[in-house]
């Protein structure tokens, strides 16, 4: 017999309220915003204290993730279409079709992707996760999966396997 366990977790408070226009050769969307919702689900073997990994672990790692990206314009650090300049406290983006946008580093969120779709955001949310909560793998781990959500019904999954 082999059993199968999986924990999900999606809390009230797993959301960020956050500004973003995507951007890629060719084409911007204009700066809008959503209110984004986390869940995270993550398979593994029951350990030894009877936990895949503790609820408790995961609210407090999904919170902190969530607040440092709530309530800030989305800053896609590597993007291929935008010139991004950040000094003296400010960042200053300019599109290809000359926009230019300037806000308080304070107020932005500077990702490590290339778009601020929900599918990167669901990578970068799941990465980061995963370095919070750490030594997934020697728990027996076998896969972390983050969803976001930029409106109901409308989301983006990344799936990580160890
Ligand atoms: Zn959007």
């Amino acid at each position: 017999m082999s059993e199968k366990y999986e924990v999900f977790v999606s809390k009230d408070y797993f959301k960020f309220n956050a500004a973003h226009f995507m951007a890629y050769p060719g084409f911007r969307e204009r700066l809008h915003g959503h209110n984004y919702r986390v869940s995270v689900r993550i398979e593994g073997a029951l350990g030894d204290d009877g936990y895949v990994v503790d609820f408790g672990d995961i609210k407090s790692a999904a919170r902190e993730i969530c607040e440092g990206i709530n309530e800030r314009t989305i800053v896609p650090m590597q993007s291929d279409c935008l010139k991004i300049e950040c000094r003296d406290g400010q960042v200053d983006l300019q599109s290809e079709d000359g926009s230019r946008f300037s806000f308080p580093e304070a107020d932005c969120a500077l990702l490590p992707i290339r778009h601020s779709s929900a599918e990167e955001l669901a990578a970068y949310v799941c990465g980061r996760l995963m370095e919070t909560l750490g030594i997934l793998k020697e728990r027996g781990v076998t896969s972390v999966e983050v969803s976001v959500a930029e409106a109901p019904l409308q989301e983006a999954r990344c799936r990580r396997e160890l």
